[in-house]
């Protein structure tokens, strides 16, 4: 089995999205671990945390998938965003502690014409100040569409961060499933090819977490526009073959679909009867 859920807004607090995800019959989510466009977070209240953690624990919940923020680039060419970004990653990697066990993720980054070289040291560096071998939390790199000079638009390159990091126990990967297609990776008509070749560039054991997501473009378009499940170019079939893929149970699936609470219940359910049929 997977875990289900979707992106949810952080701003009634952690347990209100933990009451929200089981209204919603899904069983984990993903936030943004601050406004979408930077600025400040607002400040944590312990009991609130301990009222989400309470809630995993008695429904079952996988891991959540915390979302860094768009702004936040560690490969810019502007220092001021670089530092930018690293007091970002500092400060969100400290609020994760307080919900020990489950994953950060985030945009690798753009180099914005520094060459892919520069792009890959300065995200590793940046990883390398701030993570520690005791942390409580695993960090993915999101796999991007590739679009304009976003690192992480093939397994090549998250491999290169990934072989870079010291605190290598604590470092993954996010698969977006709408990103890797942009990319230019077929998982509609070869889903155990890609997986395979993931397996031999990163190792299926650092893919921790899945962005389900269809695409509003075709194969290779470098893109990144989501599309509801099976209203884009990978479809309703293909989306249920990686759900049910042996390569990836066990994992948490984040909806980043286009839709309002309706259709996020929907497409919950969905994925829930697949594997309801799946198990016979
Ligand atoms: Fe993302
Ligand atoms: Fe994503
Ligand atoms: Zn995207």
């Amino acid at each position: 089995m997977i875990y289900i859920g979707c992106h949810l807004s952080i701003t009634d607090g952690y347990l209100a999205m933990g009451k929200t995800m089981s209204r919603f019959g899904g069983n984990t989510f993903a936030w943004f671990t601050r406004n979408p466009r930077g600025g400040r977070t607002k400040p944590v209240i312990p009991e609130d945390v301990a009222g989400l953690l309470g809630h995993l624990s008695k429904e079952g919940f996988g891991p959540l998938v915390a979302h860094g923020s768009y702004t936040m680039n560690l490969c810019s060419a502007k220092e001021e965003t670089r530092a930018n970004g690293l007091d970002m990653l500092t400060q969100d990697l400290a609020r994760m502690e307080l919900l020990p066990g489950n994953f950060y993720n985030f945009h690798p980054g753009a180099h914005t014409g520094q060459g892919e070289e520069t792009g890959i040291r300065q995200i590793a560096d940046a990883l390398n100040r701030v993570m520690r071998p005791d942390m409580k939390t695993t960090v993915l790199l999101e796999t991007m569409a590739g679009k304009g000079s976003e690192i992480g638009g093939t397994f090549e390159q998250l491999r290169e961060i990934i072989d870079r990091v010291e605190c290598r126990e604590h470092i993954g990967v996010c698969f977006d499933t709408c990103h890797v297609w942009d990319g230019g990776y077929d998982i509609v008509h070869d889903p155990d090819g890609v997986l395979q070749h993931f397996d031999d560039v990163i190792g299926l054991e650092r893919l921790k977490a899945v962005h389900f997501n269809d695409s509003k473009n075709v194969c290779g378009s470098h893109k990144d526009r989501h599309e509801k499940l099976g209203q884009g170019f990978l479809g309703m079939e293909a989306m249920k073959r990686i759900a049910l893929h042996p390569a990836l149970q066990g994992r948490p699936f984040i909806l980043e679909t286009p839709n309002d609470d309706e259709g996020y219940i929907a497409e919950i359910h969905t994925v829930l009867e697949w594997m309801e049929a799946d198990q016979g």
